[in-house]
């Protein structure tokens, strides 16, 4: 195995799915982009609190309910504490990056927004911090403005700063592309827009499981991501909001847990984070998340994120040797996701016949139309790895490309 700085071997046992044949062949999980696979202990976390504390939560007063509270709330000083949050408040659960995203979109443009004012997003942003703004758009009127992305996959803070205007309320930006693998210069896109009294709203669905997040000295005012790219369970996912923003921003939606009090003549909220917790939040998912990132500091972050540097480094290497091998997305500063295109080969087509060979990796536009646009084409095979990924599944991932070329061509 090929665990420079981690014990490779023995991560892998804690995820019994990739002890799994495909078509008779050992799976090789390259799609962790997508979504990432689980361990045990998150696994087994979810059989626990089913098994041990079920009842729904904050309003109970018997033992059990007082359980699940507490795993609950202490799930959220867990994220808390991951993202390096100044308060527990400022962490609302949702049910994913699409969410959180929508969520902010929804209260910032209905409240701070007026017609004509603008938001500012960038080329390489998944549809998911492109449509929510883009509903925006009918319900109030705000007008998107594009940062164009340069051909090997960047962006320039000079083209950011070209687009600020007064009118300029929001700049929501992806940390990671989905695609590119490209890492962004957050800190600095940050520094400018606070120049300008502008916030910033980060999509972290592929940054938070790869590199160390603070928000505090990354300043942003805004952060979304999903708990299902970081080894948690699927339908769970954070907002991470400034206090002061949040106590400013209306409710997104109605229910149970979010008011303080109901009347038809007038209803109170709930104060932060419930405010932004409308009906029985998932519980049991946010316990399993907090297993997951307990899993993660286990390991450690700066570990895992040399390791998949690591891996990165080694797959563009190797796949470069490819024949009409075209990797999109050449920046100096990426994660660990590649994303390509071999001769004339439909992404599909390969993408089918890695199937065959047990090798999961993803194809399509990858949820980023616009981006595919500026480069031209309709999608990419794309092959994302975590750090339980080897160098030897690599391998498999090159010879199984060369193989599959070979038969196409
Ligand atoms: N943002 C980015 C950059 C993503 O890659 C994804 C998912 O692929 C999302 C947002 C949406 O995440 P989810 O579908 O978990 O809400």
């Amino acid at each position: 195995m090929s665990g420079m700085y981690l014990n490779i071997e023995e991560i892998r046992k804690d995820f019994p799915i990739l002890k799994q044949e495909v078509y008779g062949k050992p799976l090789v999980y390259l799609d962790n982009a997508a979504t990432t696979q689980k361990p045990l202990p998150v696994i087994r976390k979810i059989e626990e609190v089913y098994s041990t504390i079920n009842a729904n939560i904050h309003r109970g007063v018997h033992r059990l309910s007082q359980l699940a509270t507490e795993s609950h709330e202490e799930a959220r000083k867990t994220v808390q504490e991951y993202i390096n949050a100044a308060s527990s408040n400022e962490i609302i659960f949702t049910r994913g990056a699409t969410e959180s995203i929508n969520l902010i979109a929804s209260s910032f443009c209905k409240s701070q927004c007026r017609p004509g004012d603008e938001i500012i997003l960038t080329t390489m942003e998944h549809h998911a911090n492109i449509v929510p703004w883009q509903l925006q758009e009918d319900n109030t009127g705000i007008k998107i403005q594009v940062v164009p992305v340069t051909e090997k996959g960047e962006i320039h803070l000079e083209d950011i700063e070209e687009l600020i205007s007064s009118k300029t309320r929001l700049i929501s930006l992806t940390h990671i592309s989905n695609v590119l693998g490209t890492i962004n210069p957050v800190s600095d896109v940050i520094k400018l827009a606070h120049n300008y009294n502008i916030p910033v709203l980060l999509d972290a669905a592929q940054s938070v499981q790869h590199i160390p997040i603070d928000v505090q000295s990354l300043n942003c005012d805004f952060l979304a991501f999903s708990s299902h790219k970081m080894y948690g369970p699927t339908g769970i996912g954070i907002l991470y909001g400034k206090e002061q923003w949040l106590e400013k921003l209306p409710p997104y939606q109605g229910g149970g847990e979010m008011i303080a009090h109901v009347s038809f003549q007038k209803t109170t909220f709930n104060e932060l984070p419930f405010k932004f917790e409308a009906g029985t939040p998932d519980y049991v998912g946010s316990t399993a998340l907090a297993e997951a990132i307990h899993y993660i500091n286990n390991i450690g972050l700066s570990s895992i994120n040399q390791y998949e540097k690591h891996l990165l480094d080694y797959a563009t290497r190797k796949l470069s040797l490819i024949d009409g091998m075209q990797i999109i997305g050449t920046s100096e500063h990426k994660s660990s996701v590649i994303s390509f295109l071999v001769g004339g080969i439909h992404p599909y087509d390969m993408g089918m016949l890695l199937d065959r060979l047990g090798i999961a990796v993803r194809t399509g536009h990858h949820c980023a139309q616009p981006l595919m646009e500026v480069f031209g084409i309709e999608g990419t095979l794309r092959a994302s790895f975590a750090f339980y990924n080897t160098e030897e599944e690599i391998d498999i991932l090159v010879a199984g490309i060369e193989k599959v070329a070979k038969m196409l061509s």
